[in-house]
């Protein structure tokens, strides 16, 4: 079915299953928050959450908090809460640190399983991961002084030839922050498998955005954000996953009392635990922690496929809007159009994308700029619906025809 009116768009609003869901969240009247992809909006309940973590659990319960309220365990139930996004099984998943911070456990725990062959030294990429990846691996690499190398490789294509006997890990991102492209995973993993490499995922851009299911791929580590897809609040702690598999093999070298196998023992000398827990370090910013829960709640009244199918939908009519009605002003596709290569996200260049992306933030309409020249849009099936993506189309289409944007803008630290 073409879309030509707006009240199609609405009527399909009306035939949505999931429409509903956008009442769990506070988002200001007259907005479309093209950037749940970025940071997530904020779901209602995380205003009360906050206030009984401040109030109650921490104002009046102070220290007793760590048990009666279970700020102790909170990284491995929250965790547990996540697993099912991802395909993950119970106490294999903990909520912690930052997703580059948990880059570099799980890379450094994964060439510490390699280190017993020699000849694997290398760590294959894409050069067009989001650069924290690449720095955490530079960073690790360059510390151990052991001959490791980072192979950037520039297309998804070139992983079956690159990966090989001295592949010691294949770390990707699933989703491309950038184009939205979108791995296969399976296929993928099974690669990295048969060449005796490990495979370690970033879901950045997939959790709470496409199924995954890490168990079934068989892959051996994965991190990701909470404040994306699954509206955690800005800043929120990441997750990390290890395998029962590999839980106890699991060492890396940010040894905090967190991960000791009893922590109150208070030893002189750490000493490891096979669990899930093992990836944790220190004390975690319980306030930050606590608010989680509250995006990850709003997923349990849905499920993935559910979510995929409508999300498919969505960034579908902004392609077809976009080429229908935004044609001849020099907007490129850069999102595969495959559904099978596709997160939830439409990127599209411009040589103004920058001054474009601020019109349209300023009429309300909330997507963001990554360099070179990319407008990026999420679309999180969550509160986002068909109406939302007509009217963002008919902005941009304003916006290019009327040329009404301003090239002289300074660019903001944030883009
Ligand atoms: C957003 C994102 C990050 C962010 O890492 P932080 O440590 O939370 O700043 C890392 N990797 C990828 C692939 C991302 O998309």
């Amino acid at each position: 079915m073409t879309i030509q009116s707006r009240e199609q768009c609405e009527q399909l609003d009306r035939e949505d299953a999931l429409a509903h869901l956008k009442q769990e969240f506070a988002l200001p009247e007259g907005v479309i928050y093209l950037d749940g992809n970025s940071l997530g909006a904020r779901p209602k309940a995380a205003a009360s959450r906050a206030a009984e973590v401040i109030q109650q659990e921490w104002g009046t319960d102070l220290i007793t908090s760590w048990n009666k309220a279970g700020w102790f365990d909170l990284p491995s139930r929250l965790g547990n809460l996540l697993s099912p996004l991802i395909g993950a099984e119970a106490n294999e998943v903990v909520v912690t640190d930052t997703t580059s911070g948990n880059l570099f456990k799980a890379l450094a725990a994964a060439l510490h399983m390699q280190a017993g062959d020699d000849q694997r030294k290398v760590i294959i990429t894409e050069r067009s991961n989001f650069p924290t990846d690449i720095y955490m691996a530079e960073g690790l690499t360059g510390w151990l002084q052991r001959g490791y190398r980072i192979h950037l490789i520039d297309s998804p294509e070139e992983l079956s030839t690159a990966i090989n006997a001295e592949t010691a890990v294949v770390m990707l991102t699933h989703v491309n922050y950038r184009t939205g492209y979108l791995h296969d995973m399976q296929t993928v993993t099974a690669l990295a498998h048969q060449h005796g490499a490990l495979m370690l995922w970033d879901l950045a851009h997939s959790a709470g955005a496409v199924p995954v299911n890490l168990n079934a791929a068989n892959a051996d580590f994965a991190v990701g954000c909470t404040y994306k897809y699954l509206n955690g609040g800005p800043g929120s702690p990441a997750f990390i996953w290890v395998p029962a598999r590999h839980q106890a093999k699991f060492r890396h070298p940010l040894s905090g009392w967190w991960g000791h196998a009893s922590p109150f023992a208070m030893s002189p000398h750490f000493e490891h635990q096979p669990t899930i827990r093992a990836a944790l370090c220190g004390t975690q910013p319980i306030v930050s922690l606590a608010l989680v829960e509250c995006g990850l709640e709003i997923f349990a009244k849905t499920d993935m496929q559910a979510l995929r199918k409508k999300s498919l939908a969505l960034t579908d009519l902004f392609i077809a809007l976009v080429e229908q009605r935004c044609a001849g002003f020099g907007l490129e596709l850069v999102t595969p159009r495959d559904h099978v290569q596709r997160g939830s996200q439409v990127s599209l260049h411009h040589p103004h994308a920058y001054a474009l992306i601020q019109a349209l933030i300023a009429r309300g309409v909330v997507g963001d700029y990554r360099e070179p020249g990319i407008l990026r849009f999420g679309f999180t099936p969550l509160y986002v619906g068909f109406a939302d993506v007509w009217d963002a189309a008919e902005h941009l289409r304003d916006l290019l025809a009327s040329q009404s944007y301003d090239l002289n803008l300074k660019r903001n630290a944030v883009t």
